[in-house]
């Protein structure tokens, strides 16, 4: 038996929470499933508010000292946590895969990203700055220092469960604040066996806890919690309108990384096949369950036929299959029966609206277990249908006839979501145009929806607030005070 995890006569784990640097059993335990064949394959801890009152205790015990040393000595962790992550790379991805049904090359995409991320982290140890400013008073200085909030909780959702972890860990630990992370209930493993394997790193007790359970519990708790400085989620817009109300009693910073519905506008003078190839990709990975991804697309009219005779094959192509073991499938099985009745649903509602399925269009009927949806294309929708204006977090393409360039822009920007657009073009003139009038926190011209970790992920309206990665991420974690030094 190990510390973390009991591994009874079915191979059911059950987990533990990482609070004040060591393992804690829970009462009551959350089954986790495996999408593709509906098994439990874990019990995660229900994280109740007495663990989270633990977690901010310890973390307030720690976070002085650790916010007075210097930031490559922080940065150290930061590299010790890339390394087993490396060490391990391929048990967590094989987790990973099993828990939330992600096809293997992906999961291992995911990890390996991630240590890189704690890498990249530990290497802007150096270069965060303060400033010098110019006094008005003789014989004054003036000092502006970038100065640790106190404690970061972060709280993630189950799409990208490891290498969202990293976003939150890793720029609130580098920053000297301590970190308390309140993973998914729907996919506790990955990030539970990370916390088993950085469990002798060295990190003062207190400094980082890993602890999960329902939203409205343990993450209520923590966002409720007084001592809490910074909360930053990535989640749904739902869960951040709780989460500010929680903020709200004490004033708390929050940083939101919320939901999307991404358009993609092809204009008539794009080149088609790369633009079907990208759209496509960018609507099946994952299975569709990618905040960033396209979920709408704008096809200007001269080009509209032969785009969907280019576009039907492709999505047709699509592999779909279980995770772990078909080593060629393109996606598999949506995160749970939750999911898969909420894409079902939408799509039904699509063709009483008026749309048109061209394929799929219904759950998958191909394999005996697990919540298959097929890839599905839908025409003749408008602008006011539900499937152009609500995430649908599936393998859902609906795709919309424009008249114009300018009507595919007022189209795009007619969302209460603003987090991720692209625009298929070869004139520089729209993509200037698209830099200034597509009003979201990312664009991508020419290419798939994916963001680098030395950008800025944010989303406009009710995509979120605040961002993360890049230099610009550390600034979330950090508050500026100025010092007036007169000198006698
Ligand atoms: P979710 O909102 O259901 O849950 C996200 C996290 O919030 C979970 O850990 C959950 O337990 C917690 N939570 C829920 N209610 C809470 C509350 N009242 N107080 C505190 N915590 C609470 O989202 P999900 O289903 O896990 O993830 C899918 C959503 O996340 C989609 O909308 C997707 O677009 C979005 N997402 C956004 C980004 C981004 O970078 N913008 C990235 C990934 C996912």
């Amino acid at each position: 038996m190990s510390d973390l995890s009991t591994i009874t006569g079915n191979q059911v784990k059950t987990y533990q929470q990482f609070i004040a640097g060591s393992f804690s059993s829970s009462a009551d335990h959350i089954e986790v499933l495996n999408p593709c064949t509906e098994e439990v394959i874990a019990l995660a801890p229900r994280g109740t508010k007495d663990d989270a009152d633990r977690a901010v205790a310890a973390a307030k015990a720690a976070q002085t000292e650790w916010g007075l040393r210097p930031s490559v000595e922080r940065a150290e962790y930061l590299k010790k946590m890339a390394q087993v992550i490396r060490e391990n790379r391929v048990f967590l991805a094989e987790t990973l895969s099993t828990e939330q049904a992600k096809v293997m090359g992906l999961a291992q995409v995911e990890i390996d990203v991630t240590a890189v991320y704690f890498d990249y982290y530990a290497g802007l140890a150096r270069s965060y700055e303060g400033e010098i400013i110019q006094s008005d008073r003789p014989n004054e200085q003036m000092m502006l220092h970038k100065l640790p909030i106190g404690i970061a909780v972060g709280i993630t959702p189950w799409n990208f469960p490891f290498f969202v972890m990293a976003r939150k860990i890793a720029p609130s630990l580098l920053t000297g604040n301590a970190c308390i992370v309140k993973i998914s209930e729907e996919t506790p493993m990955v990030c539970m066996e990370f916390a088993r394997l950085i469990e002798n790193i060295g990190l003062p007790a207190g400094i980082l806890s890993i602890v999960t359970g329902y939203g409205h519990e343990i993450g209520q708790a923590l966002t409720e919690n007084p001592d809490v400085g910074i909360i930053s989620l990535t989640g749904s817009v739902v869960a951040g309108q709780k989460v500010m109300e929680a903020a709200a009693k004490n004033i708390t910073k929050v940083s939101l990384e919320l939901g999307g519905k991404a358009p993609a506008i092809v204009c008539k003078d794009a080149d088609l096949d790369l633009a079907v190839k990208a759209i496509v990709a960018s609507r099946v990975i994952f299975s569709g369950q990618v905040c960033n991804c396209a979920e709408r697309v704008y096809v200007e009219e001269e080009v509209y036929d032969e785009f969907m005779t280019k576009l039907l094959p492709a999505m047709k192509a699509v592999r779909v299959g279980d995770a772990r073991t078909d080593d060629k499938a393109d996606m598999s099985a949506q995160i749970n029966s939750t999911q898969l009745m909420k894409v079902d649903q939408m799509v039904k509602r699509a063709v009483e609206e008026g749309g048109e399925v061209l394929l799929g269009g219904r759950v998958s009927n191909r394999f005996n277990k697990g919540y298959y949806y097929e890839p599905t294309v839908i025409a003749n929708v408008e602008q006011h249908h539900e499937v152009m204006q609500n995430e649908t977090f599936g393998p859902v393409l609906p795709v919309m006839k424009v008249a114009s360039f300018d009507e595919a822009l007022d189209f795009a920007n007619d969302s209460e979501y603003g987090l991720t657009s692209s625009i298929y073009t070869n004139d520089i003139n729209k993509v200037l145009r698209a830099t200034k009038e597509l009003r979201f926190g990312e664009t991508y011209v020419n290419r798939e929806n994916f963001e680098a970790i030395q950008g800025f992920h944010a989303g406009f309206r009710k995509s979120g607030i605040g961002g993360a990665d890049g230099k610009h991420g550390l600034e979330e974690y950090l508050q500026t005070k100025v010092m007036y030094i007169q000198q006698n």
